[in-house]
């Protein structure tokens, strides 16, 4: 009786032991995932908590419609368990090596492939093409949330309630923040709620929000600003006695500074468009390195200077 005794409490010993073990390994070994523009990152890292390490490839100020992959990018995105990518050809040159990734078996997601198409915009410009700026309209880029949950319970099943978990806790912040983007635009009068930039990447904010948008060089960057357009951009800001106009972070920003100058308006200040901030960068009092400060500062900052 008394050695069945010891036998008993050894097993719930080494049970436990087990256990704790396995605990360690989890805490230590999280889950790898590698992602492109600081959007997708971003919402990410809030969907993945603990269990997972955000690897971002593209930086402050990087363009990624002219991003191309380093050698030391696709080592990078082969040691990844897990990759998300924004997709509809914004990272236009990435595409094969996403391709060739999948091909052998890697777990490869554009997190627009659960956004539907019938809500995508399909501008003139880009040919055939879905305008790719989705996260300027806060309540589609929303969208993209159930795409990072799907994508991170594949490769480690043991954490779906958590990410299912932390996805609604986003969508319900996401929800307010787009709130507070429709009270905030609604601040300006509809006949001021013009915004001209760099190039087309907030149609889908100018939908969502009620502005008219005009950019110089179209949805993607990859054409330079041709002088017949600067001329009738000229016409149109004078016209709709547009008060400022912006510059944007990924932008060489010659172009539309000559327009500034040409029209006689100013540059109304600095927006992000596809790329965000520093982590940690604060501007205007809003954290820039986060997509919830990037989305307030941008439209602080368009609201004001068109007040
Ligand atoms: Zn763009």
């Amino acid at each position: 009786m008394k050695r069945r005794k010891w036998i008993n409490t050894m097993a719930a010993a080494f049970a436990a032991l087990c256990v704790a073990g396995t605990a360690t390994a989890f805490a230590q070994e999280k889950i790898k995932a590698a992602t492109t523009i600081g959007m997708v990152a971003d919402l990410v890292k809030q969907v993945g908590g603990d269990r997972v390490a955000v690897d971002q490839l593209m930086g402050p100020g990087v363009d990624p419609h002219l991003y191309k992959p380093t050698s030391g990018d696709a080592a990078r995105l082969s040691k990844a368990d897990v990759i998300f990518y924004s997709g509809l050809m914004l990272e236009g040159r990435m595409g094969d090596l996403f391709a060739k990734l999948a091909r052998a078996g890697k777990p490869v997601y554009p997190t627009t492939e659960s956004v539907p198409e019938s809500q995508l915009l399909e501008p003139e410009e880009f040919e055939g093409h879905y305008d790719p700026h989705l996260w300027f309209d806060v309540s589609l880029w929303a969208q993209t949330v159930p795409t990072i949950i799907k994508g991170l319970s594949e490769v480690d099943p043991s954490g779906k309630d958590t990410y299912e978990k932390n996805g609604a806790d986003l969508l319900a912040r996401l929800a307010k923040l787009d709130e507070w983007c429709k009270e905030t635009a609604a601040q300006l009068p509809e006949a001021k709620r013009i915004l001209v930039t760099s190039h087309d990447a907030y149609n889908y904010f100018g939908r969502a929000y009620g502005f008219k948008v005009v950019g110089l060089q179209g949805v993607s960057t990859v054409s330079e600003a041709a002088l017949a357009d600067m001329a009738s951009l000229v016409d149109f800001i004078k016209d709709q006695k547009v008060k400022a106009i912006f510059v944007e972070t990924s932008v060489n920003p010659a172009a539309i500074k000559r327009v500034a100058e040409d029209a006689g308006v100013k540059i109304g200040g600095e927006l992000f468009s596809d790329a965000m901030g520093e982590p940690g960068e604060k501007k205007g009092g809003f954290d820039v390195g986060t997509y919830e400060g990037m989305v307030r500062y941008n439209l602080t900052t368009i609201v004001n200077a068109l007040k």
